[in-house]
């Protein structure tokens, strides 16, 4: 008789641990999304970059560059970018 009893104790476990499955893959998704806000906040902090595959003269010191940075209406080589 007290056999019949530890079975029916059972069942109800069973169930509780396919709701955990399913609140897992919820964290996985919040997880993905944290790292997507990281990127956004990076970007709007680092100054604009253009690259000229032929070079383009420095607005400030007038050296030629392949990569420029843009500081306001100027493009500057990165001696001369605002950091
Ligand atoms: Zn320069």
């Amino acid at each position: 008789m007290s056999e019949d009893r530890s079975l029916d104790d059972f069942a109800p476990d069973a169930g509780t641990e396919a709701g955990a499955d399913g609140s897992e893959a919820a964290v996985d998704d919040g997880s993905n999304a944290a790292v997507d806000g990281d990127v956004d906040r990076v970007d709007p902090a680092s100054p604009t970059s253009t690259w000229h595959a032929d070079g383009a003269d420095c607005d400030r010191c007038g050296e030629r560059v392949e990569r420029c940075w843009r500081d306001g209406d100027a493009l500057v080589c990165a001696d001369c970018a605002p950091w």
